[in-house]
């Protein structure tokens, strides 16, 4: 059953400018700045500093109640500038937030004024993304940020026989890291974007460079264009994006995959790679299938007819179901604070019998819980009040974790990613029974 909220207490969802820095900061050089007041770029730069333990600049064009009644032009041309002066940007991505929005600023047509007005915008890109959070989530700013990024700068030339490989839904550093492995390892060209490997998870050093070093470099994000394929990885139950765009515009066919998490979805993404490149998967990763086929017999006897929540990111709450019910263990609760019929659907295929909820807030995924004998959730820190009032274990996945450390090295892709998950999981059951909160 497929339910769907009208009003919301603590979102399971947040803001959808916020999504499009995670995307903005995996491109090489990028700076991003939010058309709107100030407390957004505050609390969005705070929320992901906690979850990244790491500095996140934003930069915010702090409209007031003049630039309310008369329009944000002349606060967003200041920004600009001061940002090209601030940061020497390569790029900057400008996402509006509610107030911007509100009052209809063409923020487009501002930026080409800036253009042409202004000497010190010849060498930046400037890229702008519409990101009201009264309209989509988190998820969905992402999504816009990453095609936006293609349009303007993907250009054809001549064909560069690589793969594009779009990271289609968050995921960690570590995450990044482990795909550009699988990647390396098969011996792959590729062209991965965005790449927030280094830049949400620096290392510790004297130099502290305004804008983190890393990021997926302009010269890449060009070549889109030109290369023989694309996958979008976490793009499975999206509308469509960057990818089908590049398929649409240049041809370059596209195909879109759940998150690898999990057996299935990993075979698929390894079907995929070995279709593209007529290479087989390589012998470390044959042994890792096996590993992880070991873990999963290993934990069936704890893990096996548990009733469980999980909520969170739409791809990622897919990928964490189907693992659970290769797992044979039975969930319940499936739920996200988007709103996508397309999750809702595979969701309820994948997990037939448990309340699908999109669009959903905390308070309607504790009601449900406290009526279906719950032992086990697994999604974002924010659960913690359900986990804590009914006694229910909780594994700690995805964005935003704020509470205990590590979400930068959370490696949940791939068949390591699924061991960890599923001793992850075996283990918060044990300990929970230890505790006695099972
Ligand atoms: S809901 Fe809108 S105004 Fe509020 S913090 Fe998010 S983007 Fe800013």
């Amino acid at each position: 059953m497929i339910s769907k909220s009208l009003a919301t207490v603590n979102p399971c969802s947040m803001c959808m400018p916020m999504g499009s820095v995670l995307v903005f900061r995996g491109i090489e050089g990028c700076m991003p700045l939010f058309h709107g007041s100030q407390g957004c770029s505050t609390y969005m730069r705070l929320y992901l500093a906690h979850h990244f333990r790491e500095p996140v600049d934003i930069a915010s064009t702090a409209l007031s109640e003049k630039g309310a009644v008369y329009g944000g032009s002349a606060n967003l041309m200041q920004g600009l500038k001061n940002v090209i002066k601030g940061y020497n940007p390569k790029v900057i991505g400008i996402a509006t937030t509610c107030l911007a929005e509100t009052i209809g600023d063409d923020v487009p047509q501002i930026v080409r004024e800036f253009q042409a007005q202004e000497l010190l915008a010849k060498d930046v890109i400037i890229i702008s993304v519409s990101t009201p959070s009264y309209a989509a989530s988190h998820e969905v700013g992402y999504r816009v940020a990453l095609k936006a990024l293609i349009q303007t700068i993907a250009k054809k030339s001549k064909p560069n026989g690589r793969i594009n490989m779009l990271v289609g839904s968050i995921i960690s550093p570590a995450d990044v890291r482990f795909l550009r492995r699988l990647f390396d390892d098969w011996g792959l060209g590729y062209i991965l974007m965005p790449d927030i490997s280094e830049t949400f998870d620096a290392i510790l050093s004297q130099d502290l460079p305004l804008i983190p070093k890393g990021g997926t470099p302009l010269e890449d994000i060009r070549d889109t264009a030109n290369s023989k394929a694309t996958l979008t990885i976490g793009g499975w139950v999206q509308e469509p994006g960057a990818g089908n765009y590049l398929e649409n515009e240049f041809k370059v066919p596209h195909v879109a995959l759940p998150l690898p998490i999990g057996l299935e979805f990993t075979d698929r993404l390894a079907a995929n790679l070995e279709e593209l490149t007529g290479l087989s998967m390589p012998e470390c990763y044959e042994r890792e299938r096996g590993r992880l086929l070991d873990t999963m017999v290993d934990a069936h006897k704890i893990l096996a007819d548990v009733k469980t929540a999980v909520y969170g990111d739409t791809e990622m709450v897919l990928g964490i179901t189907r693992i659970m019910t290769e797992l044979g263990m039975k969930p319940q609760i499936v739920a996200t604070g988007a709103a996508n019929p397309a999750f809702a659907e595979n969701a309820a295929e994948l997990a037939p019998g448990s309340k699908v909820m999109m669009e959903t807030d905390f308070s309607q995924i504790a009601t449900e819980a406290s009526s279906r004998d719950i032992e086990l959730l697994v999604g974002p820190f924010m659960g913690r009040g359900i986990a804590r009032k009914e006694n229910i274990p909780l594994l700690r996945v995805g964005l935003p974790n704020h509470d205990r450390y590590g979400a930068s090295h959370q490696l949940l892709l791939g068949y390591e990613g699924s061991m960890n998950l599923v001793e992850g999981m075996a283990n918060a059951l044990l300990e929970g029974r230890e505790r006695g909160t099972t």
